[in-house]
């Protein structure tokens, strides 16, 4: 039987040491680190997700605002307005919220943040440090599942990793932060031939596809380490990730539930991020 990874207990410690930083940063300079999300139009889920690393940041001291623009801001409003946050000394950290609305186009809009705001870490920039091996703001879903895997007691080093998903924001970030800790990455995805055997070479798992228990528990190589990335809405309205669960607990030696694994991680980080950014700024 496998362990769990406690994605809430881990989530928990790095907030706490979040909160610690921001506190000393606060004594520093005579204010709290700042960050600024910024949400257009009304969709449900990322209004959800848009509250709750509002009342997040809050609990670690990090003060901010969230910027609620309407479903008909046009491409060139949002660019002012981000670049006008980009372009204010006291914010430290920027976050547009995604998906943006179909007619926005989100890589400009990146394109456009100063990155050493881009406490998401999407901006071309960070991505190229991340590419090159030099430390800078990196993606926080990737982030919080190495932490994960170092949680489970994984040392990634000559492990053969397998990562089903080639995202900018998941997969592809953390193919490359895998293979930073000397794994042997395999990236998989929707092209991918005989995905169930090469799922079965691996030590570690990281799917991040958007199929709910696309990943069964005789595809995985007993012992390994599974991070489910995904979330899915089962027809009973349920949350489930792109692993079968119950099948995997039954072969692997750690695994993330959906949810409670990977969800709270990300969030964390995106706080960790706003303090580095914070910290960085009154360095620089
Ligand atoms: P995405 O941009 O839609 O990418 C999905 C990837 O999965 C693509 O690379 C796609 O391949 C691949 N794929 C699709 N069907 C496949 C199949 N049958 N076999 C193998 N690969 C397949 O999604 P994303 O943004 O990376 O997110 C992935 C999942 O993680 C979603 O469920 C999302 O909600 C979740 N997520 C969770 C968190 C969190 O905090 N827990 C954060 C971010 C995302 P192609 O490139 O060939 O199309």
């Amino acid at each position: 039987m496998a362990s769990i990874i406690d994605g809430k207990a881990a989530a928990e410690l790095v907030r706490g040491a979040v909160k610690v930083r921001a506190e000393a940063f606060l004594q520093q300079h005579g204010r709290s680190p700042s960050l600024h999300v910024v949400l257009v139009g009304d969709d449900p889920a990322s209004q959800v997700y848009v509250r709750n690393k509002e009342l997040a940041a809050h609990k670690a001291s990090i003060s901010g605002l969230v910027h609620r623009l309407p479903i008909a801001t046009t491409q060139a409003q949002l660019l002012t307005k981000v670049q006008g946050l980009s372009a204010d000394p006291a914010i430290d950290g920027i976050l547009v919220q995604l998906p943006l609305p179909k007619h926005l186009d989100e890589q400009s809009i990146i394109a456009c943040l100063d990155p050493q705001k881009d406490v998401d870490g999407l901006h071309p920039y960070n991505a190229g440090l991340l590419m090159v091996g030099r430390p800078g703001l990196r993606p926080c879903t990737p982030s919080g599942c190495m932490h994960l895997i170092e949680a489970a007691g994984c040392d990634p080093a000559g492990k053969h990793a397998v990562v089903i998903g080639r995202s900018i924001l998941v997969g592809k970030p953390i193919a490359l932060m895998l293979l930073e800790k000397n794994a042997t990455v395999t990236i998989a995805h929707s092209k991918t031939a005989d995905l169930m055997s090469v799922v079965r070479q691996a030590d570690i798992v990281v799917a991040a596809v958007g199929r709910a228990d696309l990943v069964k528990g005789s595809w995985l190589k007993p012992g390994a380490v599974v991070i489910d990335v995904g979330i899915n809405k089962k027809s009973d309205g349920k949350l489930c990730g792109d692993v079968d669960f119950a099948e995997a607990m039954a072969v692997a030696g750690h695994v993330t539930p959906v949810p409670g694994g990977v969800g709270p991680m990300t969030i964390a980080w995106l706080l960790a991020n706003t303090v580095l950014a914070a910290e960085r700024r009154a360095m620089s």
